[in-house]
């Protein structure tokens, strides 16, 4: 078996990266590409030994990483940054190829904003202050002390863009990382180990290992010498991580699934609004943060369902790679099930398709939109993840509020008004980490992230993301001369 596979072109090694060396394992397993259903290459499959070794080497490696000059540190960064932004189009099709989504994200939305990642965090740390304070004449000096190893565990959804934005504010922190990638997307986290060793990050100071989750999870999370973990994924898995960490009361950052509403009031723009609510369709739906639950004013039901069914019956579904592409595949044959399972067993309860409602050829899914589900209904109250909307209606705000936070997630809802007031007086009752009017997915770094409910636990972003990932330290000196016993 070669170590290398070639992806669309581009070279990829399949092994970990440990300590500053590629390290093969003994098993392996299989990674294909949702698009045709091809086998891309055989990666290796880690287990207990490799978590062992990676957190070795992460812990080795963190005093003098620890100790590097902040200055020097936000370099690195930026030197990464570089790397990505000149392998801007390799890692696009990498990604692409190995999780479906659209090409044309990947080369203008998302790899900038995987080296954003870096740059953003490299300078938020040089900027990194809190001012000092007296008490009694003595100086109150807080600062942000690097934590120590961390274990970085990503999804599959939005691969490389999910694991920088916990890598570059570790690795800014002056913390020391292991990265888990997910099984269903391992490659683009095999070239980040590259692009970073090239722009000269020392060796052991990002480690990636690849594997199933099951085999090599608990080792990671219950690792004595880990100091911080973070995830992101489904809310099962955390749970489990949360047990796991539990041992030595690691610290956790999770970051979970969603079941966010779009409420659309009668006073809104409707073409908007329907524009919105296609635009969940993004990724094939696989997004944590997709407004899956459409709550539409009564009054303006049959109008807004006329101009989403218009808008959504344009989409273009087909190879992701093709510019002209909406809506790719999902990710995997098991999420297709998983997927066709939601819609059927909601249908069988009594939902009706609007749109879609089935498979398409190979690994795709017809964008669906169900009405005539019940707010206690699985199909309302469960995330799909996947290309599945569903529609209920209200009368007044109270009801909306209502079912908007009806359920045990809590992490973004989008809201769609035309009017200022109601806007304030409806966000400011709705339970959810981000919150957007008459807009979706605008995001910016120095914001914090993060879901409310089961939907997370804690948020990252700007200085929440380096109060994460450092041990905060408050260092109080007397002044000249002081007697403690007489002062
Ligand atoms: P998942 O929980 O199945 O897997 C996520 C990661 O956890 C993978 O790397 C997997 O290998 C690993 N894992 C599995 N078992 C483990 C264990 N026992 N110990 C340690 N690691 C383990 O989630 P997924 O299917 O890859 O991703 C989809 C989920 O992620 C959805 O629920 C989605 O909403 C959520 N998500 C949330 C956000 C957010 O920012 N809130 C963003 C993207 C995705």
């Amino acid at each position: 078996m070669s170590d290398n596979i070639r992806v669309a072109g581009v070279s990829v090694d399949t092994r970990h990266w440990i300590g500053g060396e590629r390290v093969a394992s003994a098993g392996t397993f299989t990674d294909r590409s949702p698009i045709d259903g091809s086998a891309l290459g055989e990666i290796a499959r880690g287990g207990p030994a490799e978590a062992e070794a990676a957190v070795a080497a992460a812990r080795d490696a963190f005093p003098a990483w620890a100790a590097t000059p902040r200055a020097e540190r936000a370099r690195i960064l930026h030197a990464v940054a570089d790397g990505v932004e000149k392998r801007t189009e390799e890692l696009a099709i990498v990604e692409t190829t190995d999780n479906g989504a659209l090409l044309r994200s990947h080369r203008r939305g998302v790899m900038p904003r995987v080296a954003h990642n870096f740059r953003f965090f490299a300078d938020w740390l040089l900027r990194l202050e809190h001012e000092d304070f007296e008490t009694r004449g003595h100086t109150n000096h807080v600062s942000w002390d690097p934590a120590g190893p961390c274990v970085l565990i990503t999804p599959w959804n939005a691969p490389l863009m999910l694991a920088t934005w916990k890598v570059a504010p570790a690795l800014a922190a002056g913390d020391t990382v292991v990265l888990k990638p997910a099984e269903w997307s391992p490659l683009t986290a095999s070239l980040l180990a590259d692009i970073a060793a090239e722009a000269g990050l020392p060796a052991g100071v990002l480690n990636v290992v690849q594997g199933y989750g099951s085999e090599i999870g608990d080792a990671l999370t219950s690792h004595p010498d880990v100091r911080r973990i973070s995830f992101t994924g489904s809310v099962p898995t955390a749970r489990r991580i949360a047990a796991s960490a539990a041992a030595n009361l690691t610290p956790l950052s999770l970051e979970l699934g969603g079941k966010s509403p779009l409420l659309v009031f009668a006073d809104a723009d409707l073409d908007l609004a329907a524009g919105l609510a296609v635009e969940q369709y993004d990724n094939a739906g696989q997004v944590c943060l997709a407004a899956t639950r459409l709550l539409v004013e009564e009054t303006v039901a049959e109008e807004f369902t006329r101009r989403f069914v218009e808008k959504a019956t344009a989409l273009r579904q087909g190879d992701p790679r093709d510019e002209a592409t909406d809506i790719g595949p999902t990710v995997h044959p098991r999420q297709l099930e998983k997927i066709d399972g939601f819609v059927q067993r909601a249908v069988a309860a009594g939902a009706r398709a609007v749109v879609g409602g089935h498979r398409e050829d190979g690994q795709y899914y017809a964008p669906t939109l169900l009405t005539d589900v019940a707010q206690d209904s699985e199909i309302v109250q469960e995330e799909v993840f996947g290309p599945v909307l569903t529609l209920q209606t209200f009368t007044g705000e109270d009801e909306a509020v209502r079912l908007a936070n009806d359920t045990r997630f809590g992490l973004a809802a989008t809201v769609a008004t035309g009017d200022r007031e109601r806007a304030e007086r409806v966000t400011s009752r709705l339970v959810a980490g981000t919150v957007w009017v008459n807009c979706f997915f605008v995001r910016d770094l120095r914001a914090p992230f993060g879901g409310s409910r089961q939907s997370g636990v804690g948020r990252e972003g700007g200085t929440w993301s380096f109060d994460f990932y450092c041990d905060l330290k408050n260092t109080v000196t007397a002044p000249e001369g002081w007697d403690q016993d007489h002062g």
